[in-house]
């Protein structure tokens, strides 16, 4: 079993279509994808209808971007009922920060001389649910002002930069409860990196899973082998969940091909279980893992 839970597709700032990226996973030899785009669970329909007559299982989920003390943390969130007017309302409360920046991070790169418009970003951000700094990237790149993303992020759109601009995150505590209320699972992205905890302390995971924390990534690109240890180990004795992840965007993030890092089957088993707890406690109407096989689908 193949198990890959964190990749982007182009509802947010993937470069495949959802479609593409139930594709690419089965190329990839997945047998479990979950689909996590930041904010939104826009991309969630059409890659069920590829994923139906395939092998794959795919797992809906998200990548909420929060705050907490002072940090930008990602959360995943698996599972959830996305229409809960809790999750609901910080979700659009994100997605209008991340758009509403965007003409004010367009007047600075003009004020550096770059000759960008918000349609140049409108055009770059194709079938995505709103504009963020990688489409910005993208328009920067399809004019030849940097050769990639992480040069667009370097010289212009990344914290400090000249053209940064900060926009709404959710508190990380009241998305974790939205979460659970929304009869899903939630696991912090990367924790070691940037757009994680820092270094966290296990009092700080503690303290976080008795707000409903399910689990941890551990294994992504971000944590080299000592912090996946560290982090293994405070899973361990905390009871979290701890899983593997490529964090594949397409072509817009290199070395997070597919599959780069998995989730071990009976940590997946336990974080099925403990959604589908989440889900008969919120008493809402929870997706399902669409899957042909019976035998994977939650009890
Ligand atoms: P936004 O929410 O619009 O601020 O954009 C956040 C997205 O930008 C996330 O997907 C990050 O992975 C990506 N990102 C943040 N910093 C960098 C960077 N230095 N290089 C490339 N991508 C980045
Ligand atoms: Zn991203
Ligand atoms: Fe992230
Ligand atoms: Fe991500």
């Amino acid at each position: 079993m193949r198990i890959d839970l964190h990749t982007h597709s182009r509802a947010s700032d993937g470069t495949d279509t959802p479609a593409e990226l139930v594709h690419a996973a089965l190329r990839a030899g997945l047998d479990v994808l979950a689909i996590t785009d930041h904010d939104t669970a826009d991309g969630w329909g059409e890659a069920a209808a590829a994923a139906r007559e395939t092998g794959l299982m795919l797992v809906p989920g998200m990548e909420i971007s929060t705050r907490h003390r002072g940090r930008g943390v990602h959360l995943l969130a698996y599972l959830p009922d996305p229409t809960y007017p809790p999750l609901a309302a910080e979700l659009r409360k994100v997605l209008d920060g991340r758009a509403a920046r965007v003409p004010t991070m367009v007047a600075r790169l003009n004020g550096l001389g770059i000759d960008i418009t918000a349609d140049d970003v409108r055009r770059a951000s194709a079938g995505a649910v709103a504009s963020g700094r990688p489409h910005i990237a993208d328009a920067l790149v399809t004019l030849g002002v940097v050769r990639d993303r992480t040069e667009a992020f370097d010289r212009y759109l990344g914290w400090g930069r000249p053209a940064h601009v900060d926009r709404y995150a959710a508190p990380l505590e009241t998305v974790i409860r939205a979460v659970a209320g929304a009869g899903g699972v939630s696991v912090i992205a990367h924790p070691w990196g940037r757009g994680g905890l820092g270094r966290p302390e296990e009092a700080t995971l503690a303290e976080l899973q008795a707000v409903g924390l399910t689990g941890i990534e551990v294994d992504h690109q971000d944590h080299d082998v000592a912090a996946r240890a560290r982090l293994r180990a405070m899973a361990r004795d905390l009871g979290l969940v701890a899983t593997g992840s490529s964090d594949y965007h397409g072509a817009g993030k290199t070395d997070h091909d597919l599959g780069c890092n998995t989730t071990d089957p009976a940590e997946f088993e336990r974080l099925l279980a403990l959604a589908a707890e989440a889900s008969a406690r919120s008493g809402r109407s929870t997706p399902q893992v669409s899957s042909h096989c019976d035998d994977h689908r939650p009890a």
